[in-house]
């Protein structure tokens, strides 16, 4: 623990104490830094949206995107949600992100359509602080007025800990937006801690496998086991199971066999931006 730390830091002689507390600073010292980079991002023009394709398992044709959401500064460069988004969460400045990632990700949809692409699902990612929000299922009707997309066409994927949190509000927040026509998933279903019993009280469409479990599907027993398992509560529930993070034609495979609906993943394509996700699916449609 951090006074175990601070002794032998000590012991170990003075420069080290001096070492070991710069240290300490410097990552409190690169959170403030991201956290006032971050304030500007929107105003700056520093985000945007790569789009990850979803396929049916079977036929491996594209049902949709994922939208995720890319921060390139210009000084630091490609900064990763994995650094910026629980910065974003804790400071609440997910907050308007998130109203811009929602708007601009039904916007591209709409416009692909437009542009000749078959109607498909827009997936997009909504954090616990977000969906908390007196005023978020307005932001979603006001996402989807503006863009012109069809409610039926936007997925919002949230995570079991944030539904969890508050399960009782977050039933009546979630049947708002079905009652609107929005579908919703649980994103990362497996990592987080989840009733059961409250599973079946959310009316969602889709639950995500998280990638850790596929990760290692072929070789890891226990894997497979909760990948096969959540796949049969998904269906007994009467939900459709995506899986995340498939690199493999073996775990495609294994996956496919099992009734896994949908896949995702780099063996398919990775997150593209606009123009090349738009070519890449108008492609695969052309070609069925
Ligand atoms: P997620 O929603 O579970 O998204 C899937 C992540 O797995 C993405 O990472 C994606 O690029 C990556 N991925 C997809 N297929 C593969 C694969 O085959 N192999 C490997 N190694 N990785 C794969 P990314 O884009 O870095 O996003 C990380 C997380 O950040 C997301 O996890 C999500 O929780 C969060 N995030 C991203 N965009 C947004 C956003 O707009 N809003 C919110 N609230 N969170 C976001
Ligand atoms: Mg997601
Ligand atoms: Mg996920
Ligand atoms: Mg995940």
């Amino acid at each position: 623990n951090a006074d175990t730390a601070m002794y032998h830091a000590k012991a170990a002689g003075r420069n080290n104490y001096q070492f070991f507390a710069a240290e300490m600073n410097q990552s409190a010292a690169e959170r403030l830094n991201i956290e006032g980079k971050l304030r500007h991002a929107i105003a700056r023009n520093e985000l945007s949206l790569v789009f990850q394709p979803q396929f049916s398992a079977p036929g491996v044709e594209p049902t949709g995107v994922e939208a995720l959401l890319r921060w390139h500064h210009p000084t630091d460069g490609l900064i990763s949600p994995a650094r910026f988004i629980p910065i974003a969460e804790e400071t609440g400045l997910i907050v308007d992100i998130g109203d811009w990632v929602l708007s601009t990700a039904c916007q591209e949809m709409a416009r692909w359509i437009k542009a000749g692409l078959k109607p498909m699902r827009m997936a997009v990612n909504v954090s616990a602080r977000q969906l908390r929000r007196r005023d978020f299922c307005e932001t979603v009707a006001n996402a989807l007025i503006t863009s012109g997309l069809q409610p039926e066409l936007l997925e919002l994927e949230i995570t079991e800990s944030s539904v969890m949190e508050n399960p009782q509000e977050a039933i009546l927040i979630l049947e708002r937006l079905g009652r609107m026509g929005v579908t919703l998933a649980i994103d990362d279903f497996g990592t987080g801690y989840s009733s059961l019993a409250y599973l079946k009280l959310f009316p969602i469409d889709h639950l995500k496998i998280d990638r850790s479990f596929v990760a290692d599907i072929e070789h890891d027993l226990n894997d497979r086991a909760i990948a096969f398992g959540t796949i049969a509560l998904a269906h007994s529930l009467g939900l459709r199971v995506i899986a995340e993070g498939v690199e493999t034609e073996d775990q495609l495979e294994l996956l496919r066999s099992n009734a896994c609906d949908e896949v995702q993943g780099y063996l398919f394509s990775k997150p593209l931006n606009s123009a090349a996700a738009f070519a890449f699916l108008h492609a695969k449609q052309r070609a069925e």
